[in-house]
């Protein structure tokens, strides 16, 4: 091992807490890993818990550096664009990219953690200890207690070095809650989710196109669908929570399909089931500062979704927290791994870029369940695409910038809103010359 072993204690085996534990442990220091569940490469995945997520970049570049990209991508599907589907089952598609061979995406969440912990347990000082779940934590001397299943039905352990990315419900979080000076928020949004399935076409193939992000986009709500490699798709709804909630019947259930998504009902013979069966999720934001505690005998920070759950519509969320590991791991590299100089560092670096995103993300709601389907929002797309051909590295779109890049997220705000301004300069001087131009145009033809 390394000449700066640190015992680290990560708490929370999700995509976030298992790639951090192969950061960490590739740096040397000795990482154990708490999860509350059992051990998911043995157990079966969640129900109706976010099937299958979209990675990009930022994702894809994490994952690169700890050598793991190419078996992560080789079981994903690429998407190069969005596939609108109207009421009247008109499709029409929308590349996210100027350049059509970039893509986001899909992945199965259940076998990328799979692939991260097996990843994970293969370093050396790794410790992985599932059904371990935190009940309490004492910040100032790292002092942690477990519950785990059987005699005598709890487990101590203290670490000088703790992570929490035990999610947006974060236990390792609300210990740090208790300490004056630090603040908190969480937003729920009126909206819930709920997961259904198209399952493959009776041919085995793919019911729609799977090289898309399928959205059916109904103004106030909305459906997506992801594809799966085993070639099904996994739908998401986006609706309001009465909206759930007054939905009880299978026949009140087809009845507002065949109203709202004719095309999808055609392809969902499962649909009352899964509907009535899957739970609904919910959504919320959640800020939080500090990140980072220092406490007597150990330091305690966040990371992931425990440190800023976001809303899921640019498909940010792990990516982002994917951005956090690598910003740690940096941080720990710059201070010749000295945790206390890092966390901060650290914290510094990500809090802005996480609050922005977080923004960016609500915003893209409304452009998801709605603006898509205007044909002047597709017009503007064309537009923008074409300025990009046009004015390459100049002009660059703010999906590209999220989604096809690492421009910290603080930075892609930045840049939009010169480019904005930029546009707006440059139409108000066309319009300018326009006006100039008729102006002579009358002037002469009054001689
Ligand atoms: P989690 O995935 O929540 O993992 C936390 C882990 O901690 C879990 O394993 C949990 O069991 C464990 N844990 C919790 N409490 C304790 C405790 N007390 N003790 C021990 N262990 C504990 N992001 C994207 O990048 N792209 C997408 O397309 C995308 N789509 C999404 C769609 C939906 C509907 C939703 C809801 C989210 C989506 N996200 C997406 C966001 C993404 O799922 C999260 O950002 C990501 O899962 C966060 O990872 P995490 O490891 O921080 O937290």
């Amino acid at each position: 091992m390394g000449a700066f072993t640190v015992e680290v204690s990560i708490v929370g085996a999700g995509l976030v807490g298992s790639l951090l534990t192969c950061f960490m442990a590739r740096r040397g220091h000795a990482v154990t890993l708490y999860e509350r569940r059992p051990d998911p490469r043995r157990a079966g995945a969640e129900r109706g818990r976010s099937i299958n997520l979209a990675i990009s970049e930022r994702g894809i570049d994490a994952l690169r550096r700890v050598g793991l990209d190419e078996v992560v991508l080789d079981a994903a599907l690429p998407m190069p664009g969005r596939m609108m589907h109207a009421v009247d089952g008109e499709l029409t598609f929308q590349p996210y990219s100027a350049d059509r061979d970039r893509a986001i995406n899909s992945i199965g969440r259940a076998g990328l953690n799979r692939t991260l912990l097996d990843a994970a347990a293969a370093l050396p000082g790794v410790r992985l200890c599932f059904d371990h779940r935190l009940t309490s934590m004492d910040a100032d001397s790292g002092r942690m207690v477990f519950q785990t299943p059987g005699d005598p039905g709890t487990v101590t352990a203290t670490a000088p070095v703790i992570i929490g990315t035990d999610g947006a419900f974060s236990a390792v979080r609300a210990a740090m809650q208790g300490r004056p000076g630090f603040d908190y928020s969480q937003e729920f949004l009126d909206y819930g989710y709920k997961e259904l399935v198209i399952p493959p076409a009776p041919d085995g193939g793919f019911a729609m196109d799977p090289g898309a992000l399928h959205i059916w986009p109904r103004g106030h709500s909305m459906m997506i669908a992801l594809p799966n490699p085993d070639r099904s798709f996994t739908c998401t709804l986006f609706w309001p929570k009465a909206d759930f909630a007054s939905l009880t019947t299978p026949e009140r259930i087809t009845e507002l399909f065949a109203e709202r998504y004719p095309d999808a009902l055609a392809l969902m013979p499962g649909l009352s089931d899964d509907y009535l069966r899957n739970p609904t999720g919910h959504l919320v934001t959640i800020r939080c500062a500090p990140w980072v505690v220092p406490g007597g005998a150990a330091i305690t920070a966040l990371a992931g979704d425990a440190a800023h759950a976001i809303l899921p519509f640019y498909g940010q969320g792990a990516n982002c927290g994917f951005e956090d590991c690598v910003e740690l791991d940096r941080c720990l590299a710059e201070t010749g791994d000295d945790f206390a100089a890092a966390l901060p560092l650290y914290q510094e670096r990500r809090k802005r870029n996480a609050d922005t995103i977080a923004e960016l993300a609500q915003a893209n709601f409304v452009e998801m369940r709605d603006k898509v389907a205007s044909r002047m929002f597709l017009a503007q797309k064309k537009v923008e695409h074409a300025l990009e051909r046009l004015l390459p590295g100049r002009y660059v779109s703010q999906y590209e910038l999220v989604s096809f890049s690492t421009v910290p997220y603080v930075e892609v705000e930045r840049r939009i809103a010169r480019q904005r301004r930029w546009v707006a300069a440059a139409g108000a001087g066309i319009t300018a010359l326009t006006a100039v131009a008729a102006l002579g145009g009358a002037r002469r033809r009054h001689k």
